[in-house]
């Protein structure tokens, strides 16, 4: 397989935020946003963006580019061109042709009615054929993974991958999330994930593809999430609004709930300067949810 791609400047700091471009930017969004970037910035780091849109049936060109103009308008740039993963189908076709190889994948065919059986899972590996239309699936791990997260302390991945044998690549041809976000954080060398607490489920199985591609999965964080008055994450599917482009109050009201209080910054710079200086993700652990605040509802 090519190494071309692969950097050699693996001590250093390396963060990301990887938006899909389904929406604008939410206010759920800007805090992860944020969380990634200071935990970059307070270990004198690299923050990258990175434009998740491999779902070429939910993302849009033009969210990408709001999302990026409102990350510029909170002074949030990335330290390196933006990669977009849409882009970069063949490098994914590289890693799923190697996974093929290692007849560690299989072709699938089943659909979701006949899976309803299963709660939707996969337990595990079907007679399929790549005659009819199929999708293809990574083969279920007996490993179990576990992840020292400085927020969430150690997770403990048991029975995730036992029944479950994930996508890798959709019939529709589309790449998952899960295989272009393994590769593009392997390939970006990038060396800390700080994101939000929904995507504690994904981990497992992106554990278990470093594990059959012999890589070593960086250090992964997860920032409790903030909920609406029901009790719902902020997303788009919960019709989340977008946010105000450069506004001081949202962004300070951002850092509130990751327990930074930079309310005498008078700009937007002088907040993110104090706030690099107060990140501390110690202060959120033990927090299992951060209820939006009364005063904040008209930012969801
Ligand atoms: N693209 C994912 C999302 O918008 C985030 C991926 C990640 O941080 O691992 O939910």
């Amino acid at each position: 397989m090519s190494n071309s791609h692969v950097k050699t400047d693996t001590k250093h700091y390396r963060g990301r935020f990887a938006p899909s471009p389904t929406g604008p930017l939410h206010f759920g969004s800007l805090v992860s946003a944020l969380a990634s970037y200071l935990d970059a910035k307070k270990q004198q780091g690299s923050w990258i963006i990175r434009i998740e849109d491999v779902d070429g049936t939910r993302c849009k060109p033009s969210f990408s580019e709001q999302i990026i103009d409102t990350l510029t308008s909170y002074q949030l740039h990335s330290d390196e061109p933006v990669r977009t993963q849409s882009q970069h189908s063949e490098t994914y076709e590289e890693y799923l042709s190697e996974l093929k190889r290692q007849k560690l994948v299989f072709p699938c065919n089943c659909t979701r009615q006949s899976l309803t059986q299963f709660n939707g899972n996969h337990p595990s590996e079907c007679s399929s054929t790549v005659e009819a239309s199929h999708s293809w699936r990574l083969k279920a791990s007996p490993n179990i993974y576990q992840c020292r997260d400085k927020i969430q302390g150690l997770l403990t991945f048991t029975d995730d991958l036992k029944n479950n044998c994930p996508v890798l690549k959709r019939k529709d041809g589309y790449f998952s999330y899960q295989l272009a976000v393994v590769v593009d954080d392997h390939l970006q060398n990038i060396s800390h994930l700080v994101r939000g607490a929904d995507l504690i489920e994904t981990t497992a199985q992106q554990l278990h593809l470093y594990d059959v591609l012999g890589w070593t999965p960086p250090d992964i964080c997860h920032i409790p999430l903030i909920i609406n008055p029901s009790g719902d994450k902020i997303s788009k599917q919960n019709h989340a609004k977008a946010i105000e482009n450069a506004h001081l109050p949202t962004l300070l009201r951002a850092l509130h709930y990751l327990q930074i209080n930079a309310d005498n910054a008078s700009s937007i710079i002088e907040a993110l300067t104090q706030a690099i200086n107060m990140w501390n993700p110690n202060k959120l652990k033990d927090i299992k949810y951060l209820p939006i605040e009364s005063q904040d509802r008209h930012l969801i």
